[in-house]
C-alpha cells in the first residue's frame, strides 16, 4: 500500500520501522516524514495488540512519552499567583511521578477495560492521549491563537503563548489539555488578573516528525500496538483490521473526525461502559459531536467571557514576541 506523495522507503529506515507489523501489512514509515513533504499524518492504534506493558511499573508508551516531555515545564513560580476572580491554581509539579491520569506531565496513560463479551470476559487496555483532531475547536478557540493544527496533523498549544485560560480543554470533548500554574507568559504580564498558566498536551512528538522520528510512545511500545502513517493508509488499514476481527473503529467521526484511530475487538460503547472516568480520564463514549466554537451556547459563552484577558494578552504577547524567535514554522503550522 503505498501513497503518491510518500517519499520510497529505504532499507535503513525500513529496518527502523515498527518491523514485523509495518512490514505484514505493507506499511511503512517513511525515510525523513516531513511534514511538508507527507501530508497529514495519522496513528492508529490496535486495541487487540496493546497488552498494557503489565509486566512494568508504568507502561513503556508513557514512560518514554514523561523520559522526552521531562523537562518540558519550566520552574514553577513560587508563590504561584492566585488570579481573581477565579482563584483557581492548578499545581503538578509536586505530583510529576503520576501516571495514571492525564496531567501537564503525563500526557498519556492506560485506561484499563474489564468486558464481557460472548459469555466471556477480557481485560483491555486503551492507552489515551490527544486525538489530533482533524478540525480542532480547542484550537478554532484559543483567544491568543497559541494553539494550531499543522500540516503533519498534529494540533500544537505553542507554550510561549498559551495564558492557561484552559478554553481548548472546555470545548475538548475528553478534556485533554491539562493546565500548570504559576509558568508561562502570564506571570509576566498581569498575573493576578490575566492567564493562570500554561495548557500542556500531546503534541505528537512533532520535533522527532519533524526530523523523520517516530513519536516515543510508539517507539516504545514492545507489543508494536500503535502506528504512524499517512492519513488515508492508516485510515485504510484500520477499517481493513477493524473489518478482519469483525471489530470496531474509533476516532474516524468522533468530534468531526481526528488523526487518531483505535481498533478493538469489543465495542466502545462496553469499553467506555466500564473503563474509570474523571478529570484526566476520559471517557471514550462514541459518536461524540464537535463542539463548534462560536455556534453553540458553550462556544459563545467561552468565546465572549476574557475580555480583558484577551486585551491584556494582546498587549504582553506583542512585548514578549518582541524579544522571541517564533517557532511556530517548525512543522508546517496551519490556521485552523
Ligand atoms: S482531542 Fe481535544 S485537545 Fe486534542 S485536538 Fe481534539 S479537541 Fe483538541
Ligand atoms: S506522541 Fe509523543 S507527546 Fe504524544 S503521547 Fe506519544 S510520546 Fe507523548
Ligand atoms: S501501547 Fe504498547 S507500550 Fe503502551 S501499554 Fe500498550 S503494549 Fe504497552
Amino acid at each position: 500500500m503505498k501513497s503518491n506523495n510518500f517519499p520510497t522507503l529505504s532499507r535503513r529506515s525500513f529496518l527502523k520501522t515498527s518491523a514485523g507489523v509495518l512490514a505484514a501489512s505493507g506499511l511503512a514509515w517513511p525515510e525523513k516524514a516531513q511534514a511538508a513533504r507527507v501530508g497529514q499524518l495519522a496513528t492508529l492504534i490496535d486495541l487487540s495488540l496493546c497488552d498494557g506493558c503489565l509486566d512494568r511499573a508504568v507502561p513503556a508508551c508513557v514512560s518514554a512519552c514523561k523520559t522526552i516531555n521531562g523537562d518540558t515545564i519550566p520552574p514553577v513560580a513560587d508563590p504561584i499567583p492566585v488570579p481573581w476572580p477565579r482563584k483557581t491554581v492548578e499545581d503538578w509539579s509536586r505530583k510529576r511521578e503520576v501516571s495514571d491520569r492525564l496531567t501537564p506531565y503525563n500526557y498519556l496513560y492506560v485506561h484499563r477495560a474489564e468486558v464481557e463479551q460472548d459469555g466471556e470476559r477480557k481485560t483491555l487496555f486503551v492507552p489515551r492521549r490527544c486525538m489530533h483532531c482533524d478540525n480542532p475547536a480547542c484550537a478554532t478557540i484559543c483567544p491568543f491563537a497559541a494553539n494550531h493544527k499543522h500540516e503533519n496533523g498534529a494540533v500544537i498549544i505553542d507554550q510561549e503563548l498559551c495564558f492557561g485560560g484552559a478554553k481548548c480543554k472546555t470545548v475538548c470533548p475528553w478534556e485533554i489539555p491539562q493546565r500548570q500554574s504559576g509558568v508561562g507568559i502570564y506571570l509576566h504580564i498581569l498575573p493576578d488578573y490575566a492567564g493562570n498558566g500554561v495548557m500542556y498536551k500531546c503534541d505528537l512528538c512533532n520535533d522527532r516528525l519533524v526530523r523523520g522520528k517516530q513519536p516515543a510512545c510508539i517507539e516504545a511500545c514492545p507489543q508494536k500496538a500503535m502506528l504512524i502513517g499517512p492519513r488515508d493508509e492508516m485510515l485504510a488499514e484500520a477499517e481493513r483490521r477493524a473489518r478482519q476481527m469483525k471489530g470496531h473503529l474509533y476516532g474516524k467521526d468522533e468530534n468531526g473526525g481526528t488523526s487518531t484511530f483505535y481498533i478493538s475487538p469489543v465495542s466502545f460503547d462496553r469499553i467506555n461502559a466500564t473503563i474509570k472516568k474523571g478529570p484526566g480520564r476520559p471517557d471514550m463514549k462514541p459518536g461524540v459531536k464537535r463542539q463548534m466554537a462560536g455556534t453553540d451556547p458553550l462556544g459563545k459563552a467561552v468565546l465572549t467571557a476574557p475580555a480583558i484577558g484577551i486585551v491584556a494578552g494582546a498587549a504582553g504577547a506583542l512585548k514578549w514576541l518582541a524579544g522571541r524567535k517564533s517557532k511556530l514554522a517548525e512543522g508546517g503550522k496551519k490556521d485552523v
